[in-house]
């Protein structure tokens, strides 16, 4: 059984590098490794962002990396794989509930179905939008 004298001692045991950096054919050969599963990934290449950096920020701790080191290296090759698929991130307000290409849909739209809202309406068109809307965390604050 291991002990956790033991094993603090092993973790301090280990040598930790120091100002180290990847020479750009590693670099490189990383990146290339990457690209395949961000051509691959569903539904963007970003879904392989949080996936491949903890990957190989995980190998470079093994192998003797500070932290902050190792997570600027991966981040960098992520970034870099992510360039050379294309993958372009959508702006912020891209991604707000109610945006569609021409602006937001929220002032005349239904906050739900997106469909035109009555007069006498304020967020939703119907008490079945009201309904489905509550049934999410985000829709039942915007219902309240
Ligand atoms: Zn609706």
């Amino acid at each position: 059984m291991l002990d956790r004298t033991t094993h603090r001692n092993r973790r301090r045991e280990r040598p930790v590098v120091v100002g180290f950096r990847m020479s750009k054919a590693k670099h490189d050969e990383l990146i290339d490794l990457l690209v395949p599963f961000m051509q691959e990934a569903q539904p963007t290449a970003f879904a392989w962002e949080g996936p491949g950096r903890h990957a190989l920020r995980q190998r470079l701790c093994l192998k003797g990396w500070r932290w902050s080191h190792a997570d600027m290296e991966a981040s960098a090759v992520v970034h870099g794989a992510l360039d050379v698929v294309g993958a372009k991130r959508p702006l912020w307000i891209e991604g707000q509930m109610g945006y569609c290409e021409s602006g937001f849909l929220r002032d005349e739209h239904c906050w739900n179905c997106g469909s035109p809202l009555p007069e006498q309406r304020k967020k939703f068109c119907s008490n079945h939008c009201r309904f489905v809307a509550s049934q999410s965390l985000h829709g039942y604050q915007l219902a309240g």
